[in-house]
């Protein structure tokens, strides 16, 4: 087969599988360089205009190049994708196979990316107008990291994308430099690791692991409010780092200038590159995450199921993919597609359950099988740690949820003080605000209670 035969076969497949403008806007420009047998299998040079066309296929399409070359050639197929700064898309007659040469080097180290979720990447992250200045900045690390905007400080609200982005830059720079060393970790783990080494004495060890990257990502930075070692630690880690032009990547649930008892050389720091925020998405972007999700999970539902989810789920992205998880399930279980009928149901008795009177005990109970302890646990004595921190849940729940007052809340919980209720509200409160695990297993908590 010639080479142009080859690439042609490969056109036709991709042209049925990719949308119209999609295969013009990223297919259409690329071609087949060549074909090369490499030890037992074959390894295909692919043309591109640039780095970022290079960086796209790599993140989209390459694995679908790679399926149709495989359907055709019959063998294990390598795609390697070479700049050549021009537009390509003409065609030759030169032979398919040129002489083996050196190994590609499109080699990926499968290891380094352990804690990168492989599920957050660009290709699945919807850009729209509330997120696109922190998507642009993103990609803009990706292109220079280091040196462009160090830090890039990224705030928004829960549940709203800052993860999945910063995931996101981690996987596009791995994919770009190798050899680099990425290290992603939430604050509280930052936290509790600098503990541990104090503990054992093994400081460092720990300065050596943060110090020795080539980008760091801290996601929650937040959670470092009024952790005064901590901040002492970061700084210098932050420091040398910063120094020496290695990519800082911060998430926080607000701006730097907002996080409450934290230094401010580390604050006015996190302020000296750039800080973007992240919007609660809007309808048509609600739509278009929607359509994402239904096309990650690989099931068709109409438009207009979509658009009632849509305008019924305002709130942020979390919670518009766990509502959406659920109807695919229940539609799943009756056998069927998501129509609308089954997604007026779900969204009425969702909405029912908010308004619905809900049984204080039920709010005990349910709290207390979360955290999978019984309700007579949270009504006891116990002080142990994990009963008083679902005892507490439970309290914050009734007072917010339900606007029990204190007295009566402690008369539910065995004749307590309403004193000693308002500090275990108080106390929820607080972890609220710095902790996003919290906050989502109050979500959690909240969907059990009303399922
Ligand atoms: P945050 O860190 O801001 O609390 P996450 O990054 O954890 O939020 O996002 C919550 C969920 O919503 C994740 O499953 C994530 O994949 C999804 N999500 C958020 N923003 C987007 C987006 N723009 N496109 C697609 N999925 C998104
Ligand atoms: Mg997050």
């Amino acid at each position: 087969m010639k080479k142009e035969e080859v690439w042609q076969g490969v056109l036709a497949d991709l042209e049925v599988s990719l949308s119209r403008v999609n295969f013009s806007t990223w297919i259409k420009p690329i071609k087949l360089k060549e074909v090369r047998a490499v030890g037992g299998r074959l390894v295909a040079e692919i043309g591109v205009p640039s780095g970022f066309y290079q960086q796209m296929l790599e993140r989209r399409y390459q694995g679908q190049i790679q399926a149709a070359l495989e359907r055709l050639l019959g063998q294990e197929t390598e795609v390697v994708f070479k700049v050549t700064g021009e537009e390509l898309g003409g065609g030759d007659n030169s032979p398919l196979f040129a002489t083996a040469q050196n190994p590609p080097n499109g080699q990926r180290d499968r290891k380094k990316r352990g804690f990168l979720n492989p599920r957050l990447t660009f290709e699945n992250f919807v850009v729209g107008s509330s997120n696109n200045l922190a998507h642009a900045a993103a990609q803009g690390i990706v292109q220079n990291p280091g040196r462009k905007y160090n830090p890039l400080f990224i705030y928004g609200g829960v549940g709203l994308g800052k993860t999945h982005l910063m995931h996101a830059i981690g996987h596009a720079l791995l994919d770009k430099y190798p050899e680099f060393t990425i290290l992603y970790i939430s604050a509280e783990k930052f936290v509790n690791d600098l503990i541990d080494s104090l503990k054992s004495k093994k400081t460092t060890t720990f300065k050596k692991k943060y110090r020795s990257c080539d980008v760091l990502l801290v996601d929650d930075i937040q959670f470092i409010s009024g952790k005064e070692t901590t901040q002492e630690e970061f700084f210098h880690t932050f420091n040398e780092l910063y120094m020496s032009e290695r990519q800082i990547i911060l998430t926080s649930d607000r701006p730097p200038d907002e996080i409450p008892r934290i230094e401010e050389r580390l604050s006015s720091r996190f302020m000296g590159g750039l800080t973007v925020d992240i919007q609660p998405p809007d309808f048509e972007m609600r739509v278009g995450i929607l359509q994402q999700k239904a096309k990650e999970m690989g099931v068709v539902v109409e438009q207009r199921s979509l658009e009632m989810i849509a305008e019924k789920v305002t709130s942020n992205v979390r919670e518009l993919e766990g509502v959406f998880r659920k109807i695919v399930a229940m539609a799943e279980t009756r056998g069927g597609r998501v129509e609308r009928e089954l997604v007026r149901e779900f969204l009425g008795k969702k909405e029912e359950g908010r308004i619905r009177k809900i049984r204080p005990s039920s709010v005990i109970a349910k709290t207390a099988k979360y955290y999978g302890l019984s309700s007579s646990d949270l009504k006891g004595k116990s002080r142990k740690a994990p009963v008083v921190a679902a005892r507490h849940a439970a309290m914050y729940l009734l007072k917010t949820e339900l606007g029990i007052p204190y007295m009566r809340i402690g008369d539910l919980f065995g004749g307590r003080d309403h004193t000693t209720v308002m500090h275990g509200v108080e106390k929820i409160e607080e972890m609220r605000k710095t902790s996003p695990q919290i906050r989502q297993n109050l979500e959690e908590i909240k969907d059990l209670i009303l399922a």
